[in-house]
């Protein structure tokens, strides 16, 4: 059936600047790392992104690996942008990486520019688009200059290939010398992608300071801890889990009964506060004002809905924070 947006999708969703830019994003952005390959359903695929964009989820992250099969995430996106979203592209945000190993032999991975540009042009062939509004190195590469990836971004925004770019995965120290290379070749870093959550605190000296000072904007992944941090895993691991259908980067033997244990205090605090466990981790996170978004995972419409209700989440008190840290540090 031809899709309309929901006439009020503006209506709750939150909208951060990211870093100094001229760019707003919406304080959740979904990821389709899981749940869009060619072995999903493509039907699930669409209702998921349906039900984000009415909500009022702009911002769609993507890289060239995601699938399975590799590259599959952004052939479902660009199907569906055909289909039904063709209409909105000026709506969305669209972001795709490289960096990650994609095709073999030496230029199918890592940072040179041969790489990043051969990569950036399958990924639009993919999805079907003239451009992607963020392009990221997906990790720093420890044997190309940074010059080379930093200047292989640059020369996508001047190709017009990219409206803007982003680093994922790199430390402060490499953060700060490929902003200023990136100020030097007139296509500042926008974003910054990374690890946040609260059993994952690494950034809390570092990164975030690093953001600010550089006026980046800071967007977490697996925000959920891959959904440890929701209610998924409470009562045993679900067939239909990422932990049991995938088990690669979330490992069955990750949740041992101390983590569980935790996991259930953390639930009880949530209940307490009136929000479900989801809803309390992505306010955890969203708490920093070093944070432009959360990127989200989800295996369901349904899990994108409750997410987004993080945002009517009431203020954390310090009593509620020392709590979690008792859980979580403890
Ligand atoms: P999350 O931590 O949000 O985990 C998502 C999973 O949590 C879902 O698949 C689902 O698990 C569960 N879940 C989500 N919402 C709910 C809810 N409300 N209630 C119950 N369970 C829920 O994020 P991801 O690990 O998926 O990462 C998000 C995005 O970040 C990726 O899609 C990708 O775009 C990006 N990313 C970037 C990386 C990088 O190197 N730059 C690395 C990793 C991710 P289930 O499937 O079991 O239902």
């Amino acid at each position: 059936m031809t899709y309309t947006a929901a006439e009020g999708r503006y209506e709750s969703m939150r909208f951060a600047r990211c870093g100094r830019s001229g760019l707003r994003l919406p304080a959740i952005s979904l990821g389709l790392w899981h749940n869009f390959g060619s072995v999903d359903s493509l039907e699930n695929a669409r209702a998921m992104l349906r039900r984000a964009f009415d909500l009022g989820i702009t911002h769609f992250d993507l890289a060239n690996n995601y699938g399975p099969v590799p590259g599959s995430a952004e052939e479902t996106l660009g199907r569906l942008l055909k289909s039904d979203f063709g209409a909105y592209r000026d709506e969305w945000v669209i972001s795709t990486k490289a960096g990650y190993s994609m095709w073999p032999g030496p230029y199918g991975d890592w940072g040179s520019r041969k790489s990043l540009l051969a990569s950036l042009d399958q990924s639009l062939r993919r999805m079907g688009l003239e451009y992607v509004d963020i392009f990221y190195s997906h990790r720093p590469d420890p044997e190309t200059p940074l010059e080379e990836t930093m200047g292989a971004l640059a020369s996508a925004v001047r190709a017009g290939k990219a409206l803007y770019v982003g680093l994922s995965r790199y430390s402060p120290e490499d953060t700060v010398r490929a902003a200023k290379i990136l100020r030097d070749l007139g296509a500042p870093c926008l974003i910054h992608q990374t690890r946040y959550h609260m059993f994952e605190r690494t950034d809390e000296h570092g990164l975030l300071d690093t953001l600010a000072q550089e006026g980046i904007g800071c967007i977490v992944f697996s925000p959920l801890a891959q959904g440890l941090l929701t209610d998924r895993y409470l009562s045993g691991l679900p067939e239909d889990s990422r932990a049991v259908k995938s088990g690669v980067f979330l490992k069955p033997d990750q949740i041992t009964p101390e983590k569980l244990e935790k996991v259930r205090a953390l639930n009880r605090l949530a209940q307490a506060r009136g929000q479900s466990l989801a809803q309390m981790a992505l306010a955890w996170v969203l708490r920093r004002p070093e944070v432009t978004s959360v990127l989200v995972g989800a295996s369901r419409p349904e899990q994108i809905a409750d997410s987004v209700g993080a945002l009517t989440y009431p203020a954390f008190s310090a009593e509620e924070l020392a709590a979690i840290d008792a859980v979580t540090l403890g």
